[in-house]
Parts: structure tokens; sequence; C-alpha cells
């Protein structure tokens, strides 16, 4: 599927499809769907019959055998921990729950490439490699791929896709023909949620801070009702039952460790993190811009706030998503973080 916002970008890479770069690094936020732009230029670049567009026709030899993901001439190298997510739906919203696995690229899996493009390509004349997200590869990985690089096979393409180029090493990018990926046109992505059925859609795509992606996730009744039970949590305030909450989340996940998809704590992280920023932009005479249909509660809370508590609370949850991906203890986790909110806010009653 390419995204009605990403239209630009395709037309200009099959624009130049006979002189095209044999490194792409594709950069954009979490969320706005480059990771399947990616997957779908590579499925396109292989496929025997494109349609009118470049887009791969899903039926030849070519599609069928990366749907099966056994085709000869294309790769994709992701971490161990997101390997289960193919299509690059999971990896491109909200974290997913994770299994204790390697969230880096090895570089095992880097030299594998060697068999692939040591041998002649066995369809298309062609072979693709997709990288993502490129920035889990460290530094001696990263070199290591540097290698492939510089001397490419005749055509391969690798495609290398990012949230934060920075995070690569400069040879690395400095090699790489770049595209960037932004946040699309509000209005063009609530029309597409529309169309995809995404309830209140203009709503959702606010929540997923404009990322269309995220905002689709609320078409899952167990996402939904995750988002309105965190938020309800928080509207609470300085009354918000930290403990309780943070063993209410232990309970619903216990036994859920293998659901792939499900919200992780990293999830919650951001939803706080959100909220704060829509508290800070209330308490400044400004509306929210994340949690539009809470705007009442939101004034409220921010209407008897100290802004320097609010700042540092955000601060403080700007912190908390630097270790969120593997805490030690997950309610432990919840329980801090929340009665930091809790403090950072005055009591009902009080000034
Ligand atoms: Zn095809």
């Amino acid at each position: 599927m390419i995204y009605p916002w990403h239209k630009k970008q395709w037309d200009e890479l099959r624009a130049n499809l006979d002189r095209l770069h044999h490194a792409l690094l594709f950069s954009g936020p979490p969320g706005c769907g480059k990771a399947v732009f990616a997957e779908d230029f590579a499925r396109s670049l292989l496929c025997r019959c494109p349609g009118a567009a470049g887009e791969a026709c899903g039926v030849c030899p070519s599609c069928r055998w990366i749907e099966a993901g056994n085709h000869p001439d294309f790769r994709r190298i992701v971490p161990e921990a997101s390997a289960e997510s193919v299509s690059g739906e999971a990896a491109e919203g909200v974290s997913v729950a994770r299994k204790p696995r390697s969230s880096q690229i090895r570089i095992e899996q880097i030299r594998s490439l060697g068999d692939l493009t040591s041998v002649g390509t066995h369809q298309s004349g062609r072979r693709v490699v997709v990288v993502r997200p490129a920035e889990a590869m460290n530094p001696h990985t990263a070199n290591a791929f540097l290698k492939l690089l510089e001397e490419p096979p005749s055509s391969t393409y690798f495609i290398l896709v990012t949230g934060d180029p920075a995070r690569l090493l400069p040879t690395l990018r400095s090699r790489c023909r770049k595209l960037g990926f932004g946040k699309p046109d509000a209005g063009e992505a609530v029309a597409w949620l529309a169309q995809q059925g995404i309830p209140e859609p203009d709503l959702a795509l606010r929540a997923a801070g404009g990322m269309p992606l995220e905002a689709a996730r609320w078409a899952d009744p167990g996402y939904r009702s995750l988002f309105d039970w965190f938020i309800g949590q928080l509207a609470d305030g300085a009354a918000v039952d930290a403990v309780g909450v943070a063993a209410a989340w232990e309970a619903r996940n216990r036994g859920r460790a293998e659901e792939p998809g499900g919200p992780a704590l990293s999830t919650l992280v951001i939803w706080l993190q959100r909220w704060l920023f829509d508290l800070i932009s209330c308490r400044m005479g400004g509306g929210p811009v994340y949690f539009a249909g809470a705007r009442q509660v939101l004034e409220k809370i921010a209407s008897r706030s100290l802004l320097t508590a609010l700042f540092g609370c955000y601060n403080e949850a700007i912190a908390f998503r630097r270790v969120d991906e593997h805490p030690l203890n997950a309610r432990l986790f919840m329980e801090d973080m929340l009665s930091r909110y809790a403090r950072a806010l005055p009591a009902a009653g009080s000034r």
C-alpha cells in the first residue's frame, strides 16, 4: 500500500529508476509509514509485472516468494526483537510488547549478506536488502555494512530505514542517497484514517501526534480501551492512585508477554509525556495539542498547577523514555512514574 502522503517520494524514486543509487536512506519520525514504504519499494524493484505506478503486482512468483519470506534475492535485516513484525506496520507505530531478545542488528546478520551478493541473481536481475532500523547497527556492525556499500555488488540495492539519522555513522550516511519522510498533511491523514474505518479519526490523529499509523491502532479495541483507561487515570490529577494503577497494569499484562502488538510500557510513557505537554500548553494559555477531547479536564488541572512543576515532571517523563524498553520491574517503574506525576500537581482544593 502506497500511502497517499508518500506519493511524492514514490514518484521521485520511480522516475529515477534507471539511475537509482545503490544505497538509499529513508528517514522520518516513527509512525509516518517509512518502513512500509521501504518494503513496498523493495517489492516493486523485484516484481516481474509491476502496475502502472510501479507498484508490485502481488501475484507474480517474485511477489509470492517475498510474501512467503523466501525470495532468493531479497533480505530483510531487522533486530531479533522485531523479527515477528515483517510487514513494517508494528515497527513503525508505538512500540510493541517485546520478548527479551536483542534489539540490535548483529554483525553475523550483515556478514550473512555475503552469500546473497556473491552469486548471480535468481530472478529480475536485481537484489534488494532492507535494513531497519539502521540505527540498530552498532559502530562495529555498521562498519561491516559500510564495506558492502564501498564495493557495491552489481544490481544490488540497499535500503536503510531510520527514525534517527543522527545516530548513524557519518561515513554510512554520506554513502547513501537520502530521502526524507515528514509528518503527513493532517487533512490527508484524517481522510485516510476515515477510509480505514478508524472511529473519530481527527481525535485519533491528534492523540498520535499527527502520525497516521499510530492513530490507526485505535481500530484495535484492546489498544483503544487501554488508551481510554490510562488517560482516565491521568485525568484524576494529583488524586491518581499510582500503586493501584501500577498493580492493574501488571495484572492486565500477566500472561500476555507472548502477545505481539500489545502496547508496551513505553507507549504509556509517551502518552504521559504528551499529557504533560498538553498541561503545559493549557497552563500557558494555548489549547491541548494531543488530547483535544480532554480540554476541560486539562485546563482544570493546569489552572491550579505551577508551570515549573509541570516542566519538571515533563523532563522526568523524557528521562523515563530512555529506560522504558526493559525496566527491571514494570510495576515499580509505573508506580514511580505516576507518583512523580501526582506530586507535581497540587492536591484538589489547594492552590
Ligand atoms: Zn509481482
